[in-house]
């Protein structure tokens, strides 16, 4: 029989009562039992949730006070030595500790998980590190569930995936032992769960979406050997996502496993079709056809089709219904959403929503088309409103993108006339400093915000706020002797959301909260049409800071990638048109500045690198199209006005190349706590434009003093042409404190002015 399932739900809760309940426990307002009877009940809703819907496969150890990552190196006891773990339970302090640091020892580190927006602690591999299951979370969770009723189907992160995301701290690591240990582990995990009456177990394996050499590939099968073997038992659903499996399709189906899972997203829609080649007989095929990483209505039509197709080759009885991956990446319910428009409403699913969606595919590949006519029909209309919707369709953005010329991806002159021009037009002195554009976002800027969105101040009374603050922050960069300033980003209160709100094709949701990392939760805006933009959105903030001052006054856009990387995405078409659509509105705003006279405009690139598709093969496609969306972006200007771009990061080695093909006059980069080394990638390609090295980590409250940041300015004017440097932060300083702020810019005026003496007295 063909089966209705789930990999895993949102925890957070549709109010996001994990969050509130975790930061009140955090805070010493509320007790560990509080909290754990907040966790249980949440799980207790998401399962009855499920049962519900209809789902026959319901994930349980899914949920996570704090990360699934985390939860799982706890599991298998990789505490690391810094925490003082004394090898018995592992306590819920020690857990928040390992996430968040405590005053004894630092957190563990943080990253992206795949290319998601979801963060998770990394495990470390340390000398001494000895794998044991160190905690019954999985298994109580089981019980947990059992006793409402609920056989659940456990996930696990998978034994090759787990240390492959691990960092390794030890020089006396035996690596080989140290694998086989954590797959002892497993093996032990899955006795157990035998043991208690699992029937599936889920043990998700993401990185068989990535590029494996033989050697990772041969792991697999080593490893799934030995856990088929350990519970004969118990039934393995091998979960891939986040994309194809490709080369490593073939390996996959060798796995003694009873169940594959696939990503049928619109990231790999066509892996089915390989699959069915290669599945052994009797093997279960998992189809993700429900996209778990947006926040669309599913095509029922279509994804029927596809369950129906596979079953013709492999049979009604091994087809499971998923969504392509977790829900986690998708917000809980759309219900809770009250204020969005309710043609587009009409067009989205949450994960409550996606899993009615998943059961109907699941009963029509069942019991045939007519089961679910009803059903078909209302999601055909949905497709067609979507294929026609004057809200989605907007001719004149869909002709300017086919109209656009290779002459507007290209300034007039070469980067060596336009640094010429502009020097003369600008008149700097070397070493000019600058800021990435934020100051620090203070109780007064927030509240004012807040107030004018619920309408207790009006609009005059809000922009005079603003304006307060602009003119007290140019004056305190006039006051310190900054070179370029910024009018400080105090309308802001993200940097897409900001664009976001005024151009056309994007909506905002009041609920659709997303887990980011731990407690924190992000709101992603919806693109949902052809984006443009009906009127100009910074120009008045940028025009009144230039007023205030005879210093340039830099304005501040975001760019298309980054705005496009931050946001819920249309399904409908590739996420390439839709970022080349942003160029343009974009590109509009540029010229705009610059007609009233801004010199120098910003485009902030903070998450090109984070877009990077995860095969290297796909690399060149992605970054030719995002060099070709910030050339349209910027490239409709005169010689004379200047280009910045900002990136949040300092890997460049593998891109530098794209960087350099972007040609903004001058980049700023993250360096400081690298000490300068991240230069490295622009020295060795030789990068010909003008560099800001940031040289004050403003992720830290540290003030740094002049001299530290004189001798990284040193370091880097040893490796790139002085005539080349910026000086400025390594980002915006919205998250710091004036009281840190204020001394830390003041330094960094000094160490230019430092070095701009030995540079003159080394002339003469
Ligand atoms: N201009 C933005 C700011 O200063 C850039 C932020 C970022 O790079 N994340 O806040
Ligand atoms: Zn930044």
């Amino acid at each position: 029989m063909v089966l209705a399932t789930n990999l895993g739900f949102p925890r957070i809760g549709a109010n996001r009562e994990l969050k509130k309940a975790v930061e009140a426990y955090w805070k010493g307002k509320s007790s560990h039992e509080e909290l754990a009877k907040t966790a249980q009940d949440l799980r207790a809703r998401h399962w009855k949730l499920q049962k519900d819907a209809g789902l026959d496969h319901i994930p349980s150890n899914d949920f996570s006070m704090y990360d699934q990552v985390l939860d799982m190196i706890c599991t298998l006891g990789l505490v690391p030595k810094r925490y003082n773990w004394d090898g018995g339970d592992i306590g819920i302090d020690t857990y928040f500790a390992m996430a968040r640091g405590n005053d004894d020892a630092p957190a563990m580190e943080m990253t992206k998980w795949f290319d998601t927006n979801y963060h998770f602690m990394v495990p470390e591999m340390e000398d001494g590190t000895q794998p044991k299951l160190s905690s019954t979370k999985i298994f109580d969770e089981f019980e947990e569930a059992k006793a409402l009723g609920i056989t659940t189907r456990p996930v696990l992160i998978g034994p090759c995936t787990l240390p492959f995301l691990a960092k390794h701290k030890g020089e006396n690591i035996d690596h080989m032992k140290l694998w086989n240990d954590i797959i002892s582990v497993y093996e032990e995990i899955l006795q157990k769960l035998e043991a208690t009456g699992a029937e599936w177990v889920q043990i998700d394996e993401p990185m068989l979406a990535l590029d494996l050499g033989d050697m990772a590939r041969e792991g697999f099968k080593q490893c799934y050997e030995r856990l088929s073997k350990a519970a004969p038992g118990i039934k393995i659903l091998l979960t891939t996502y986040f994309g194809d499996l490709r080369e490593n399709m073939e390996t996959v189906f060798s796995l003694p496993v009873a169940g594959v899972h696939l990503d049928l997203s619109n990231r790999a829609p066509h892996q089915y079709k390989d699959a069915i080649a290669m599945v052994p007989e009797g093997m279960t095929l998992s189809l993700g056809l429900v996209d778990g990483r947006n926040i669309w209505k599913n095509n029922i039509h279509q994804s029927v089709e596809i369950a129906e197709f596979v079953e013709s080759h492999i049979g009604k009885d091994n087809i499971m219904i998923a969504p392509s991956c977790s829900l986690l990446h998708t917000p809980v319910d759309l219900n809770n959403e009250d204020a969005l428009d309710p043609e587009i409403k009409n067009w989205m699913a949450y994960a409550t929503q996606k899993l009615g969606e998943i059961a109907i595919v699941a009963k029509g590949a069942r019991e045939g088309r007519d089961a679910i006519a009803s059903e078909i029909e209302a999601s055909d209309a949905v497709q067609e409103e979507r294929r026609t919707s004057k809200r989605i369709h907007n001719d004149d953005v869909k002709k300017r993108v086919s109209a656009i010329t290779d002459d507007m991806k290209k300034r007039k002159s070469p980067f060596s006339e336009r640094q010429k021009l502009q020097r003369a037009a600008l008149s700097l002195p070397p070493f000019p400093t600058t800021s990435i554009g934020s100051f620090p976002q203070t109780q007064e800027i927030r509240k004012a915000r807040s107030a004018f969105k619920k309408g207790e101040i009006d609009e005059a009374a809000y922009k005079t706020a603003m304006e307060k603050e602009i003119q007290s922050v140019v004056k305190y960069q006039e006051d310190i002797g900054m070179d370029v300033l910024v009018h400080g980003e105090p309308e802001r209160n993200d940097m897409v959301e900001y664009f976001g709100e005024q151009l056309d094709g994007f909506t905002f949701s009041k609920n659709g909260w997303v887990q980011s990392y731990g407690s924190r939760c992000v709101k992603p805006p919806i693109i949902f049409g052809d984006v443009s933009r009906p009127k100009p959105m910074t120009v008045e903030w940028s025009k009144f800071a230039q007023a205030q001052t005879d210093k340039v006054m830099k304005g501040m856009l975001t760019g298309p990638i980054t705005i496009l990387q931050w946001s819920f995405v249309r399904d409908d078409q590739p996420r390439s048109d839709t970022s080349r659509q942003i160029s343009l509105a974009i590109r509009d705003e540029v010229a705009d500045l610059e007609t009233a006279g801004i010199k120098i405009i910003q485009i902030d690139e903070a998450a090109i690198r984070e877009g990077l598709p995860l095969r290297k093969g796909d690399w060149d496609a992605y970054l030719k199209n995002a060099v070709e969306d910030f050339r349209i972006t910027s490239c409709c200007v005169e010689d004379t006005t200047q280009i910045h771009t900002h990136m949040c990061y300092s890997e460049f080695n593998d891109m530098i190349s794209s960087i350099g093909d972007m040609d903004a006059d001058v980049i700023s980069i993250e360096t400081s706590r690298s000490h300068m080394e991240l230069l490295e990638a622009f020295v060795e390609y030789k990068y010909p434009n003008e560099i800001g090295p940031g040289v004050y980590d403003i992720h830290s409250p540290r003030v740094p003093d002049t001299d530290e940041m004189v001798a990284l300015l040193e370091t880097a004017a040893k490796v790139i042409d002085p005539g080349q440097l910026w000086v400025n932060p390594d980002c915006g300083l919205k998250t710091r404190g004036w009281a840190e702020v204020e001394p830390a810019l003041k330094n960094m005026v000094e160490a230019a002015r430092i070095m701009r003496e030995k540079a003159a007295s080394a002339a003469a």
